[in-house]
């Protein structure tokens, strides 16, 4: 876009006429809020303003780990937090999970229920969160009402061609899905319910008028009643004083490989990396805690340092002794906190926000949405 484009009397005649409902961007966050709204509100004008050609932030770029939390990432959490603040949070990303379920059919978006695996290299650790187990399966049924979450699994790490692995506990309740297909889902209907998305709309700033909002894009201004934030790392870039940091995370995938047998999704560090087969590929990705610095940005892109270190675990774990390239590659960008729980908010009688997803928003991100639908339609 120039400097000097504005948009013309017709653009703002025929397209930027004042809306019910603006939400801002359109990740999985903003598509289901604006799906919810339109149940809630079958003839208002609902718009989605996303700055990208496609959802450009993480919806569209995560690994597809359907997970509400391995064991050393609760036990972590229980450590830092409290305990009524993990079990909500955990909460949240089941109700999440199987509201996502019942919006976009398994078969779409091909949801497998193949367990969440965590393996452990260092026998110490195996032994602490082996022991951990019946204390943290009784919580979980307690939280969620699921018997026997975590187990130890012998089999799996043999199996699916893993080395230098001591053990691996299951999360049997634990899926993988595509995103890609997920997302390709909910904009095909928030097209059928007659949401109107425009991208390429970088919103620059949002300024509150009486009872409603100026939003500027590049070429000019649209107004609307109500306005939901669904932007989740790049948050602080319109409103700053939200307590949500952008944190990048790279990707490696890898050429297909021969007699691949990986089955399910794995992680390992606290979820801090994780991978998966995707058809007859490996994807890899993570290790943001080891370039702490580096890595708190939203800019895309790749550094050398993670991908060697995401190259190093293939060659030691997963394809050890194998010829493989790496085909493709990519970043995308959470959302995080000092709390792992989402920030849903209305920071003004005219703007609400739902953001800080963490690490798992195609978990929680359907519930998140939802709840800001509410938020926003009844004040
Ligand atoms: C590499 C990676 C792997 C992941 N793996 C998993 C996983 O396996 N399982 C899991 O549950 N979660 C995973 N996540 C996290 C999950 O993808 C995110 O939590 C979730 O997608 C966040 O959704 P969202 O809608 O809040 O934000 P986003 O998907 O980031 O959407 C925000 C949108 O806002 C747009 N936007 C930003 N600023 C503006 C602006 N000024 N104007 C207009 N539009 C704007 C962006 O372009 C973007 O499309 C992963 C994330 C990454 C990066």
């Amino acid at each position: 876009m120039t400097e000097n484009y504005t948009f013309s009397f017709w653009e703002k005649e025929s397209f930027l006429y004042t809306q019910d409902f603006i939400i801002i961007g359109a990740g999985i966050v903003g598509l289901q809020a604006s799906i919810a709204l339109r149940q809630l509100h079958p003839d208002a004008r609902i718009m989605i303003l996303e700055r990208g050609a496609l959802p450009s932030g993480a919806s569209t770029r995560n690994a597809g780990f359907a997970c509400f939390g391995s064991i050393s990432e609760i036990l972590d959490d229980l450590q830092k937090s409290p305990e009524s603040l993990v079990a909500d949070t955990v909460k949240m990303r089941f109700e999440g999970l199987s509201l996502l379920r019942k919006s976009v059919p398994d078969s779409v978006m091909d949801y497998e229920n193949s367990g969440g695996f965590e393996i452990f290299r260092n026998e110490d650790d195996l032994k602490k969160f082996v022991d951990a187990i019946p204390e943290l399966n009784a919580k979980m049924e307690t939280w969620i009402g699921l018997k026997n979450v975590y187990g130890l699994d012998e089999s799996i790490a043999k199996q699916s061609g893993l080395t230098d692995v001591q053990g691996t506990i299951v999360n049997q309740y634990e899926g993988l899905l595509n995103p890609g297909k997920m997302m390709h889902y909910l904009l095909e209907k928030c097209d059928a319910l007659k949401i109107h998305i425009m991208f390429g709309s970088n919103v620059l700033h949002i300024e509150e008028q009486n009872n409603s909002c100026d939003i500027q894009l590049e070429g000019g201004k649209i107004n609307a009643k109500k306005v939901l934030i669904a932007t989740n790392g790049f948050a602080q870039r319109l409103l700053p004083e939200l307590e949500v940091q952008p944190a990048r995370n790279q990707v490696l995938l890898t050429n297909p490989v021969k007699n691949l047998r990986l089955q399910g999704g794995f992680h390992l560090d606290a979820g801090y990396f994780y991978f998966r087969a995707v058809q007859d590929r490996v994807l890899i990705g993570g290790g943001r805690h080891l370039a702490r610095e580096e890595e708190a940005t939203d800019a895309f892109g790749q550094t050398e340092f993670i991908q060697n270190t995401l190259m190093q675990l293939l060659r030691t774990h997963v394809l050890k002794g194998q010829d493989f390239e790496i085909e493709h590659s990519w970043s995308g960008i959470l959302g995080i906190g000092s709390q792992k729980k989402p920030i849903i908010q209305m920071t003004s009688p005219s703007i609400g926000v739902a953001v800080r997803m963490g690490g798992m928003g195609v978990a929680i991100g359907t519930l998140v949405g939802i709840q800001a639908a509410e938020m926003i339609s009844l004040c």
